[in-house]
């Protein structure tokens, strides 16, 4: 176990006074012993391949996909049966472009197959078990190795190096996460261990915010890392605030949410620096990081592969992101739909050299929802990070706010579903805004998607000034 598991298992015990004076021990010794071996081999081999020529690449590509189909016919009895089915030879399957002879998946069969698409090789104890509430508000769960962490920072800061950020570099910390329980200010928290000065993103109020405002001089954070709802209110306050802020960042890391192009704009004028994103899901099958040259996204192509499909199952220059994921043995997933819409780049050469397939963007998921708690804050609702196993027994639900600091959730249960469920699901949201927001729970029939087929998780019927 590397210390980072060890540190990341046993974070909330450790009273703040010893994470400080861990911080100077943990920094002697190598990265390959703080971070292990999964995510060292990973970095190792993203920084070999990055420029190698498309058909090094395509050929690297070919093993890794050709290995996750027979495994998973070999091992997996659900893609057994379903190949069967579609009488897939499976001796013809080579190389990738012979995956269009597959048929895909989506959440709803996953959801209703789920204990026969876990390999026999791997104990459903030994995974970790996560839930996404996906584009469209159906929870679905997944299981995968545990490793699967390590393996995806190492892509994650292989993207986030083109702009100079490193393990080790300081972060200013804006997201969904629970703070570190042994703080002195209930709404920020400094760690001298892993560099990061964690905010509280749900009570951005202006007095917190100026406290933000205040630690972030004494620290000195290099990179802002967080919710892009959650920087623009954070630039919103700074371009007001008396003489700014002085401290200048490297550079800004948004994550989990779409980045509109004028909260970009707007980010970016008031901290003079660029914002740089990448696309990713919690299935962990496609993975894109934005370019340094470029606004390009760069799909990593040994994560995963991706198609783009239209409603037919036809690849198309913009569709349905379709990955097939590389990762994760323990439960596959062979053209998955995500649920989340892209295009391909025009002109997929970019200056930088790398020869990947590029995306340009994501739309059509992470809407810049809102909700607002009973002291005039906005709580985002990737903020509320609602993956949880409390959302199995739901089949679809939304939240409607029409008064500060009260929200309906509505939902539609599926047959498991009973009042601890609801009980459970109301202390889980409660516990995430501080008892700022109460949430009433009604139970309904459906909740149809809106005209434009997009369903909207939350409805919001109080104004919202955010851009
Ligand atoms: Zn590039």
């Amino acid at each position: 176990m590397s210390v980072f598991y060890f540190v990341k298992n046993n974070y909330d015990k450790f009273p703040a006074w010893m994470l400080k004076s861990a911080s100077s021990i943990y920094y002697m010794f190598p990265t390959y012993i703080r971070y292990g071996k999964d995510f060292n081999m990973t970095l190792k081999l993203l920084k070999q391949t990055e420029y190698l020529p498309k058909e090094k690449i395509d050929e690297i590509v070919n093993e890794r996909f050709q290995f996750m189909v027979h495994y998973t016919v070999k091992h997996v009895p659900y893609y057994r049966k379903k190949y069967a089915e579609y009488g897939v030879n499976i001796k013809a399957i080579q190389n990738v472009s012979d995956i269009t002879k597959l048929p895909t998946i989506d959440k709803e069969e996953v959801r209703a197959n789920i204990s026969e698409m876990i390999s026999d090789e791997y104990k459903p104890s030994d995974l970790m078990y996560i839930t996404t509430s996906g584009s469209t508000g159906n929870p679905v769960g997944f299981y995968q190795k545990q490793s699967i962490l390590m393996t995806e920072w190492a892509y994650v800061m292989h993207i986030w190096s083109r702009i100079g950020c490193k393990p080790d570099s300081s972060r200013l910390i804006l997201r969904g996460k629970k703070l570190h329980p042994n703080k002195l200010n209930p709404h920020l928290f400094y760690d001298s261990l892993r560099r990061e000065l964690s905010c509280d993103i749900f009570n951005m109020t202006e007095e917190n915010l100026e406290d933000y405002c205040i630690a972030i001089e004494k620290y000195k954070p290099e990179f802002i890392h967080g919710y892009m709802s959650a920087i623009v209110v954070l630039a919103k306050y700074i371009s007001f605030r008396n003489g700014g802020l002085r401290h200048q960042f490297k550079g800004i890391l948004a994550i989990s949410e779409n980045v509109l192009q004028e909260q970009k704009d707007f980010v970016e004028k008031i901290f003079g620096v660029r914002v740089f994103s990448f696309y990713g899901h919690s299935e962990r099958l496609v993975i894109a990081g934005e370019c340094e040259k470029s606004t390009m996204y760069h799909v990593e192509p040994l994560y995963g592969y991706c198609e783009l499909l239209d409603r037919n199952g036809e690849q198309r220059t913009k569709g349905e992101i379709t990955g097939t994921g590389f990762l994760n043995e323990a439960m596959p997933l062979i053209r998955y739909r995500t649920g989340d819409m892209s295009a391909w780049e025009e002109n997929m050469l970019c200056s930088c050299g790398r020869p990947h397939l590029c995306l340009d963007g994501v739309s059509g998921r992470w809407h810049q929802d809102m909700l607002i708690n009973n002291e005039g804050a906005y709580v985002s609702l990737t903020a509320l990070n609602i993956h949880s196993a409390e959302f199995d027994h739901i089949v679809r639900y939304k939240l409607i706010q029409e008064q500060v600091g009260v929200v309906m959730m509505l939902v539609v249960p599926n047959k498991d579903y009973s009042d601890a469920d609801a009980k459970s699901i109301i202390k889980l949201f409660e516990e995430k805004v501080a008892g700022k927001i109460r949430f009433d729970i009604q139970v309904v029939n459906d909740l149809p998607v809106g005209t434009n087929g997009k369903y909207r998780i939350i409805e919001q019927r109080l104004p919202i000034s955010l851009s």
